[in-house]
């Protein structure tokens, strides 16, 4: 665990194992796995490895990062069969807008009617 991660970091514990989660991609920089209160049939989280608070953390030099999340999220969406109907990604920064975990993610929902705007 280097020193920008966190043992009290939920998802921290999953890149490094000591949580179970059911894996779905994982690479150098970035690993997705499925979420464990799903809110939809498809619901899936894409997350860096190195601990970043949320978009608001994420440096200049690291926007980068931001498209491998995003990429993975697609890879993630195209592999569970969402391509054709359509998904949803959302980023929920800063508490007003309902982050709970503070460790960048991005979630991959699918498989059902999606309505807009969110609540
Ligand atoms: P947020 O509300 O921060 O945007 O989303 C956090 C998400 O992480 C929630 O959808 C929640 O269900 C999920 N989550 C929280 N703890 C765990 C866990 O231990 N394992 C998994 N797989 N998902 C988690
Ligand atoms: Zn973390």
């Amino acid at each position: 665990m280097n020193s920008s991660e966190t043992s009290a970091c939920v998802f921290c514990n999953i890149v490094s194992g000591r949580i179970p989660a059911v894996f779905l991609l994982k690479d150098d920089d970035i690993v997705a796995f499925k979420d464990v209160h799903p809110v939809a049939p498809i619901h899936a989280l894409v997350i860096p490895r190195r601990h970043v608070a949320g978009v608001g953390e994420v440096a200049l030099d690291d926007t980068m990062l931001l498209g491998r999340i995003i990429a993975g999220a697609r890879t993630v969406a195209a592999e569970l069969g969402l391509s054709e109907a359509g998904y949803r990604l959302v980023i929920n920064e800063g508490a007003g807008a309902g982050q709970s975990v503070l460790h960048l993610h991005c979630h991959v929902i699918g498989g059902r009617p999606l309505s807009w705007p969110p609540g």
